[in-house]
């Protein structure tokens, strides 16, 4: 008897196994059942990979070198994010779906096979680790054609939910302490399939970014007793200038000192930790904005734009106090032919030059017709 696990909003997710154990997971509306099997022929699974410290920086690179054979922007008939039809046996083995999270067929962390730990930092005489951790695909649509901004509001409600659920049950793994759930969009930042989709990734470590935000923000809230992300929106709210959307329950701006030619930071107003802490409220409030932001982007030139888009989370056990959750949208699109690359300033140094001041980027986007 196939199961399903009830969720907020109405939404059901219902578990299949593959045909090569892989587990995929059907977020639906419409309590369908799911029983569609996998009929393909089992492949062999990489093994896991290897984690290295890179001692001049304290900070972890995982080696997959299994990956270089992965499926590099196939022909539509050939999509492996399609449902299955007749004529194309695919990773989704129904023939439709609304929104599915499954197990990635080439990932760059998996769940280790025996006890494991990070090994201590020790400059260059660290010790070898295994790349453990979890990496999850999550399909929008199974609409090839469509992208994030065409989903209508409550299939981005869906999204969110199975958003919410992966955090939530990969935070009960106990190897795994940081849950980065993101979209990559367009070829021109090395996207390899053109199916509306996203990723997640959970890793066994704290991935550098958020290290250094977690040290930022204790800092600051050591000497100033306050909650830094509190103080940094409290800061564009005053200054207006920067905010491009709003609504009850969330804000998106164009931060203070962004990086990127656009770059937008979408958060709920009663701040929270991770997707899992979000209200209901938050959560029917959020297709709204997030649809806002998207078309503003897209609307900026009237192209469609490459761009990353990706949540920030607090780490599942450490710093649940001193990081909020936002979604964080970057795009290196200058203007239509022109993108910024990350070259020497950059690449090398870590040291981001604009050419345009945030305030512009925000009135572009603020001036966007919808
Ligand atoms: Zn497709």
């Amino acid at each position: 008897m196939v199961q399903s696990k009830r969720l907020a909003a109405g939404i059901t997710r219902t578990n299949r196994e593959m045909a090569d154990g892989r587990t995929i997971r059907y977020y639906d509306t419409a309590l369908q059942g799911r029983t569609a099997v996998d009929t393909r022929v089992v492949e062999e699974q990489p093994t896991i990979g290897e984690l290295r410290l890179d001692p001049l920086v304290n900070e972890w690179v995982a080696m997959a070198a299994h990956r270089q054979g992965r499926i590099f922007l196939p022909p539509k008939a050939l999509c492996p994010l399609c449902p299955t039809r007749v004529d194309l046996v695919t990773e989704i083995p129904d023939s439709d779906y609304e929104v599915v999270v499954f197990d990635n067929r080439s990932p760059s962390l998996r769940p280790p096979d025996t006890e494991w730990a990070l090994p201590i930092p020790a400059g260059p005489d660290t010790k070898l680790g295994s790349a453990a951790g979890k990496c999850e695909v999550i399909c929008f649509t199974p609409e090839h054609g469509k992208s994030f901004k065409d989903l209508s509001p409550s299939r981005v409600r869906v999204l969110l939910e199975a958003w919410v659920d992966r955090t939530q049950e990969l935070s009960l793994e106990p190897y795994i302490e940081h849950i980065a759930p993101f979209e990559n969009r367009g070829e021109e930042i090395g996207v390899t399939l053109s199916h509306p989709h996203g990723q997640i990734y959970a890793y066994s470590y704290i991935p550098p970014r958020v290290e250094k935000m977690l040290a930022v923000a204790k800092l600051y809230k050591d000497s100033m007793g306050k909650v830094l992300f509190d103080e940094v929106v409290a800061r564009e709210i005053r200054d207006e200038e920067r905010i491009i959307a709003r609504n009850d329950r969330w804000i998106a701006f164009v931060p203070y000192a962004s990086r990127y030619p656009f770059e937008i930071h979408v958060t709920p107003l009663n701040p929270v930790a991770d997707l899992a802490q979000l209200t209901e409220q938050d959560r029917d409030e959020f297709p709204s904005i997030a649809l806002e932001v998207m078309r503003r982007l897209d609307g900026v030139f009237g192209i469609e734009m490459a761009y990353i888009a990706a949540w920030h989370q607090a780490p599942v056990r450490v710093g649940r106090d001193l990081l909020r959750l936002h979604w964080q949208i970057t795009s290196v699109r200058r203007a239509p032919g022109k993108l910024k690359y990350l070259a020497g300033s950059e690449s090398a140094m870590g040291a981001f030059i604009m050419d345009m001041r945030p305030e512009q980027s925000a009135a572009q986007l603020r001036e966007v017709k919808l």
